[in-house]
């Protein structure tokens, strides 16, 4: 059974022996693992049932630390760095080769970010490696925002979850990367496009994928609870139904059971919206429900990312 705790020097002592543990982020709890230890990153690819080509990201806590495992950060990487970490920005960075290979799915870049986690920075900093953390969910399952979220889904699999409270953004990190001084986003997320667009300009935004993706957050299927979930079109309503659940971002829908809905934010904030979004989405999917329909966000700020999961939890 795994302990859940908020003692630091306890996580630090498991992750030095080469276990993983739960840790909390500001964006998703994350199962975290010594990135420069292969067993430990086999290990979170075991907990997780992660296929070997979703490559991982690396946690650290200051930029010093980044150059360590970095070979290069070029200039928009540098600005975006100073602007935002500890943030949720993961930025992709060639590697040097003290990252080990399974960390990047053979890729020659590894992607990094600072968390904005006051637990999770201590704990960085008093271990002498990174930590290679993805969301602590089995795999194509939401992702959790709590330590029991985690313990509820891969308790007898973790020794311990450092407890930091719920997340405080609640959606997976925005993942960029360079391409000949070109910024391509590859994963929406928990830094908003006109944030980061306001640092360094314009930059494309490429997170649909293939079979061979770059970023698993462009599996088209992905983020998903076990019922099915239909994405309305903005102003549709669902049909009256006894057995379907809602998540609304104002207010409820008429025709639906009141207990069967989820209030995203009745004051229509983005942020907080996000913050409850994966919550919400687990607990529908725990009702006694057979359908869960969605409303979708406007599209500015977080919501471009809200959306983004919920199309892809719609597929099944
Ligand atoms: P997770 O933390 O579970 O959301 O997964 C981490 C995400 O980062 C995955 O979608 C990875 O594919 C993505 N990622 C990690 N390293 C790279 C890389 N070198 N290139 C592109 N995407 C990456
Ligand atoms: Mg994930």
């Amino acid at each position: 059974m795994t302990q859940i705790g908020t003692d630091v020097h306890v996580a630090a002592e498991f992750l030095e022996a080469g276990n993983v543990v739960g840790i909390p982020t500001e964006t998703v709890y994350g199962l975290a693992g010594n990135a420069l230890n292969p067993d430990a990153v086999l290990t979170i690819f075991r907990v997780k049932n992660r296929p070997a080509f979703d490559p991982l990201i690396v946690h650290t806590d200051s930029l010093q630390k980044v150059r360590q495992f970095v070979a290069d950060i070029p200039e928009p990487a540098h600005q975006l760095a100073q602007a935002f970490w500890p943030g949720p920005l993961t930025l992709l960075l060639p590697k040097r080769d003290l990252i080990p290979d399974l960390v990047t799915s053979g890729l020659p870049t590894v992607a990094v970010r600072i968390p904005r986690h006051p637990l999770t920075l201590k704990l960085l900093h008093l271990l002498n490696f990174p930590l290679a953390a993805p969301s602590a969910n089995p795999f194509g399952y939401i992702s959790p925002t709590t330590a029991q979220h985690v313990a509820d889904q891969l308790g007898d699999q973790v020794p311990y979850v450092l407890d930091g409270g719920p997340a405080s953004v609640g959606l997976e990190s925005t993942i960029i990367g360079f391409e000949e001084g070109q910024a391509t986003v590859f994963r929406l997320g928990g830094m908003a496009i006109e944030q980061i667009e306001a640092v360094i300009g314009p930059v494309s935004v490429r997170t649909h994928s293939t079979s061979n993706p770059k970023a698993p957050g462009m599996l088209s299927s992905h983020y998903a609870p076990r019922k099915p979930l239909i994405l309305l079109q903005p102003g549709e309503s669902p049909t009256p139904n006894n057995r379907a659940g809602a998540l609304v971002f104002r207010e409820p829908f008429g025709g639906i059971r009141e207990d069967h809905q989820r209030v995203l934010s009745p004051t229509g904030d983005l942020n907080e919206a996000a913050k409850n979004l994966f919550a919400h989405l687990r607990t529908l999917d725990s009702l006694p429900v057979d359908v869960i329909y969605a409303e979708p966000l406007p599209n500015q700020g977080l919501g471009w990312a809200m959306n983004d999961r919920l199309r892809r939890a719609s597929v099944q």
